[in-house]
């Protein structure tokens, strides 16, 4: 006998997943050039020549035990300070090493953060559609109610109002992923001030605090010289969980951090709650050989000419055949209106009339809308636009 609600979790494959595995086959069946794969969040340029280059000075110059060996399951100092540095030069901020809890990538650090504040059973977590579908499972798979702020589905900031009806005295956090995945928009200055006044009153109504959760692995992509408004300095109970696996490409290696800012009430409660849930979940510590790359690596920054060549190439091209698709001023994503106002339709007419893959926006709680991951290559959107322009056509 095991578990059945993690034998569910398991055997279902998300929807990205299984589009994913579509294109692969038919790549084998027709070949790659005929496949237009926008699915994966999966990073397309390199990273920087900087962070190869500190791997093998680290293997060199590094004592091997230092290099493999366990760290303090908060990461080492070193690693911790570099990154309060950075942060502190660039948002003018007091944060210091030991606000700091080295994860292994953005999804381990959101989920010791929800666990930690799930304070019991009836806690809840909120969320703003379109939103990424793993934030799911991780609050009720980890001891909170998953709550969902239905999407401004014009201009896709936060529908505040919203956020103010659905709070209650078991609201423990929302979760605010600006740059977004899906929808690609940056979250205004504007829009957080409000959203911080609400979750002030809405604390002091219900004497506890109401956590922003600010989850930040596109903190980095943005384009336009758009700013992205620094949270913590918005709002003194904000909790980050960053990641480099988009910003400098390095998914795979798993590397990330929750912030607990001395701002934050109770701010040691809950640093202690981050790491023990860590503890719980066999965190151990993050890969020390990446903790030594990012003490060397914090102030590298990404070149994005590439996926802003194809953020432009695409929008232009898809918004000129006459598909309405949200600003996309930062990750790497297009959230597109469907022609037909059905996202899971439009995705399956695309898959099998074009073999051009697309995310249903049902998948993000954002029925009628589509999501395309640009970080792919130029070629291949240039390939792929006779298929977008044959889909709209059909439905004319
Ligand atoms: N949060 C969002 C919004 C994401 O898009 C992703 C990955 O795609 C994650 C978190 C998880 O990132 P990581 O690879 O750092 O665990």
């Amino acid at each position: 006998m095991v578990n059945k609600t993690m034998q569910q979790l398991g055997s279902s494959p998300s929807v990205i997943r299984e589009l994913f595995a579509y294109g692969l086959q038919q790549a084998k069946l027709i070949g790659p050039e005929n496949v237009f794969d926008y699915t994966l969040g999966n990073p397309s340029i390199p990273a920087p020549e900087a962070v190869n280059q500190a791997i093998r000075d680290i293997l060199t110059d590094t004592p091997s035990i230092a290099v493999h060996g366990y760290s303090m399951a908060g990461g080492f100092e070193g690693t911790r300070a570099a990154i309060a540095g950075n942060l502190n030069r660039r948002f003018g901020t007091d944060i210091k090493a030991g606000n700091l809890f080295i994860t292994c990538g953005a999804a381990p650090a959101l989920i010791s953060v929800i666990k930690a504040l799930a304070e019991n059973e009836e806690s809840e977590i909120m969320a703003v559609a379109p939103y990424f579908p793993e934030y799911r499972p991780f609050v009720e798979k980890n001891g909170a109610r998953f709550t969902v702020i239905p999407a401004d589905r014009q201009h896709f900031q936060i529908d505040l109002a919203e956020v103010e009806a659905r709070i209650n005295a078991h609201t423990q956090g929302i979760i605010i992923n600006s740059p977004n995945n899906p929808s690609g928009v940056v979250y205004t200055e504007e829009t957080l001030q409000k959203l911080a006044d609400i979750l002030r009153r809405k604390g002091a109504e219900y004497g506890h605090p109401i956590y922003i959760i600010a989850d930040e692995p596109y903190r980095e992509l943005v384009y336009g010289g758009v700013k992205v408004p620094f949270i913590p300095s918005i709002y003194e109970n904000t909790i980050v969980c960053y990641s480099w696996s988009k910003s400098l490409s390095l998914p795979g290696e798993r590397i990330g951090y929750v912030l607990v800012p001395d701002s934050c009430e109770d701010a040691a409660d809950v640093f202690f709650a981050v790491a023990g849930a860590s503890r719980a979940l066999g965190h151990v510590c993050a890969p020390t050989l990446m903790q030594k790359v990012i003490e060397r690596c914090v102030n590298e920054m990404p070149d994005l000419a590439a996926y802003d060549e194809n953020r432009t190439l695409l929008y232009d091209a898809l918004t000129g055949m006459g598909y309405r698709c949200a600003k996309p001023d930062g990750a790497f994503y297009l959230f597109v209106e469907a022609p037909n106002g059905d996202g899971r339709a439009f995705s399956q007419k695309a898959k099998l009339e074009h073999n051009l893959l697309v995310v249903p926006g049902e998948e993000f709680e954002c029925p009628g809308f589509m999501r395309l991951s640009y970080c792919v290559s130029n070629d291949m959107i240039r390939r792929s636009l006779p298929a977008f322009e044959a889909m709209i056509q059909s439905y004319k």
